[in-house]
């Protein structure tokens, strides 16, 4: 099956006695028990299962081609549950480029409880490999990362963190199942901001993560899922849900603008460098080839004369929102440093854009007035 009859597929449940051809919302909390004290399906309470919840854990579970999918209530508290599952004394291995919250987590809540971790540039196998030592459980991947667009080779780094029988996590949210899908490319977990593409209107906070395997692993995932409750409400899994509905459609218009918007800014003088996995002499297009679909819809750009100019420039736009965050059908520009804060490793002249649905001449008008 084609993604896009995969995603209504997924979607779609026509219910048998209504004949509702969209899902409704199940907003109750607790389930009620026959005379026999029997429950008649398999929810008790809302918090570790509800009927909308499951459909949406699914429908991500098809998407992915994993066998279990978690809904959480943001991208961050799928993050964290993962990481809630290791043990003190467990070693993780992070990406040097990755979304600023991932090593956050790492440093100020689980480096305390004894989680250790090292960061490495993926796209260096020795250096990977070097870095992976018995006692690593995790080795997570972004791919495009976070906000350089670094490709990580996902065949190749998952083997290496099958070695030592850690298990390699891939976060999808910038690629999407559309673009990538790293269960196939033999990584272990996909984590999702569903707050992204998968929702893709800029109006819902939620998390996913989707396992290849329903082991011992998994289910201790499930057990912290329900038992800490970092789960997102019914209505918001509804939104997700049909957020998917589209999520092809969407990502491919999006991403052939911004190859557009991306082959605009290569050539303009104004602009130092552009990092998108599109560009035609990228150093690592024998990978993307490999494991994408698609360059993509997010890119960053540099541009010359350092931060002044870059908020400059960002102020003179018309149709980009100078806002965080990505995915939806507005485009969007960022100066990450500012975001990031003061820590932050991110150039001071790179400005980040997620293309949105508008007229791709449009948005280049819009770019080239802004660096006149
Ligand atoms: C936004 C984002 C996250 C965090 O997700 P939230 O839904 O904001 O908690 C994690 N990874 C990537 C790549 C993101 O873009």
């Amino acid at each position: 099956m084609h993604f896009d009859t995969l995603a209504l597929r997924a979607t779609h449940h026509p219910d048998p006695d209504t004949g509702d051809v969209v899902a409704p919302i199940h907003l109750s909390t607790t389930f009620a028990r026959n005379e026999a004290n029997e429950l008649p399906a398999n929810y008790t309470y809302a918090r570790p299962n509800n009927p909308t919840r499951e459909a949406l854990e699914k429908a991500l579970a098809m998407l992915e081609g994993g066998t279990v999918g978690m809904a959480f209530g943001s991208g961050q508290a799928a993050t964290m549950t993962l990481f809630q599952a290791l043990r003190p004394g467990d070693h993780v291995l992070l990406s040097t480029d990755a979304y600023y919250g991932t090593p956050a987590l790492l440093e100020q809540v689980f480096h305390p409880w004894g989680l250790t971790y090292t960061r490495v540039h993926m796209n260096d196998l020795d250096a990977v490999k070097a870095s992976i030592h018995e006692n690593t459980r995790v080795v997570w991947c972004e791919t495009p990362s976070n906000p350089m667009l670094d490709i990580t080779d996902l065949l190749s780094v998952s083997r290496l963190a099958h070695e030592v029988g850690a298990i390699c996590v891939c976060d999808n949210t910038w690629a999407t199942p559309v673009l990538q899908r790293p269960l196939d490319l033999n990584c272990d977990v996909v984590m999702h901001s569903t707050t992204k593409y998968l929702s893709g209107h800029s109006d819902v906070l939620g998390g996913a993560l989707i396992f290849k395997r329903d082991n011992e692993f998994t289910q201790r995932v499930r057990m912290l899922q329900g038992l800490s409750g970092a789960v997102p409400s019914p209505f918001d899994c509804w939104l997700v849900s049909r957020g998917i509905k589209t999520l092809g459609v969407r990502v491919r218009a999006q991403s052939a603008t911004a190859q557009a918007v991306a082959d605009f800014l290569d050539d303009h003088p104004a602009v130092e460098k552009i990092h998108y996995p599109g560009l035609a002499n990228h150093p690592d297009r024998a990978i993307i080839h490999q494991q994408m679909n698609g360059p993509g819809a997010m890119l960053s750009v540099q541009v010359k004369g350092g931060q002044e100019k870059a908020l400059q420039f960002i102020g003179k736009l018309k149709l980009f929102a100078r806002a965080t965050s990505l995915g939806g059908v507005e485009s969007l520009i960022e100066h990450r440093a500012s975001v990031e804060g003061l820590t932050s490793a991110t150039p001071k002249n790179l400005l980040r854009v997620s293309i949105g649905l508008e007229h791709a001449e449009d948005l280049i008008a819009d770019l080239a007035q802004a660096l006149r």
